[in-house]
């Protein structure tokens, strides 16, 4: 099903949860709405669920309007954090009671069931109580439940936020592999952001009511329309004090008098930092020096700190097969882009040495 939301508001008394909000879902998308607790994720869930009305404001589910359409209308899914299965009732019985509801005969409620069952690795499990499952197995039988009626529209509030970490990022594949095989769309609730970006093909980030940004995962990271959305989403370093930084000439705009221009706000992930051991690389002619001053273990990579100047040090990581750097150790350091945040304008800078490139660098 597709959605467009547009101009929705909502207020709650005298306080506007909703702010003249608008987007739109493709068929069969799983879009994440990822944002700090309060932005008002759940409220734009409720209004797209029929939950809760809008203060002002038009949903259209494939070009009709749906503002008035009662919840059981409306054709969804509902997946909550708190499993809300029925406590006394089978697996079976909780996974036939939308099919039940809508009065499918007793043969074809068999073979769905046993489908989903098969289809979410619960087999075996069809007597169960709900008590006698791990987390993630209730989580589950949630999920085939709610495709058992054959929604046109999925919504998961935080669906994995009561399951332990290791389990939660299991779902996760499994939940993207899932909406691949139904083609659903689908609309995810979360704060966390390796989920979103693990699962979800749009990212929209919503803050105080209004949304900061809709695109694609790699879109949301790479270009954050905002230094809000790129502090919320992934590492970054900011730069507080003006330096020159080789290879991005453009800064000297931003600054005057030791001092960045106000509201201008220079972010660099530190993915974007590459190290390299002292005088062994050509970084040495388009780069930094530095000082690596902490090492830290991530398990998959190692976080580095290391000092450029007096004021200012920068994160980067190190792959775990490339080598390990030591507290003192003296490195040469390439920044391959920056973002440049001001309230007129948001600009990814590429490092001049990576656009012209010197000789002497390539
Ligand atoms: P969380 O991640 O913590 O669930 P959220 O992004 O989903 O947060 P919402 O639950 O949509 O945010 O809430 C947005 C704002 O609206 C919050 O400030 C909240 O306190 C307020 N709000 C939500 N529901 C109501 C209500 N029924 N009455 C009054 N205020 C409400």
């Amino acid at each position: 099903m597709h959605i467009e939301v547009k101009e929705l508001e909502k207020h709650f008394g005298a306080f506007q949860a909703i702010n003249k909000t608008s987007f739109q879902i493709e068929k069969g998308h799983l879009v994440g709405l990822l944002g700090p607790s309060g932005g008002g994720k759940t409220s734009i869930l409720r209004m797209i669920a029929g939950l809760e009305q809008p203060s002002s404001g038009e949903i259209y589910f494939n070009g009709k309007l749906a503002n008035s359409l009662a919840v059981q209308d409306r054709g969804i899914g509902f997946v909550f954090q708190n499993y809300a299965l029925f406590k006394h009732m089978t697996v079976f019985d909780n996974i036939a009671y939308g099919l039940k509801v809508k009065k499918l005969k007793r043969n074809a409620i068999k073979e769905r069931v046993f489908y989903l069952l098969n289809l979410m690795g619960l087999e075996g499990k069809e007597n169960k109580y709900p008590h006698q499952l791990s987390g993630g197995q209730r989580q589950r039988v949630a999920f085939a439940r709610a495709l058992a009626p054959e929604p046109q529209l999925l919504l998961l509030d935080e669906p994995f936020a009561a399951i332990d970490a290791k389990i939660r990022k299991e779902l996760r594949l499994w939940l993207r592999n899932l909406i691949n095989e139904f083609g659903i769309t689908t609309i995810f609730v979360t704060h966390d952001q390796d989920e979103a970006i693990e699962v979800a093909d749009q990212i929209i980030i919503v803050q105080k009511g209004t949304i900061e940004q809709q695109g694609t995962p790699w879109e949301i990271y790479n270009k954050p329309a905002s230094a809000f959305v790129a502090s919320f989403i992934g590492e970054s370093n900011k730069l507080d004090v003006p330096i020159s930084l080789t290879g991005f000439p453009e800064l000297s705009d931003y600054q005057n008098d030791g001092k960045w221009n106000s509201d201008v706000q220079i972010l660099i992930r530190p993915e974007w930092i590459e190290v390299r051991p002292e005088n062994t690389s050509n970084l040495k002619f388009a780069g930094h020096e530095g000082t690596v001053k902490h090492v830290h273990f991530r398990g998959d990579s190692w976080l580095l700190e290391i000092e450029i100047t007096n004021n200012t040090k920068l994160f980067a990581y190190q792959a775990i097969n490339q080598k390990v750097f030591q507290p003192g150790e003296k490195v040469n350091l390439l920044i391959h882009q920056l973002s440049v945040f001001t309230p007129s304008e948001t600009r990814v800078l590429e490092n001049r040495a990576k656009i012209d490139p010197m000789p002497i660098y390539i």
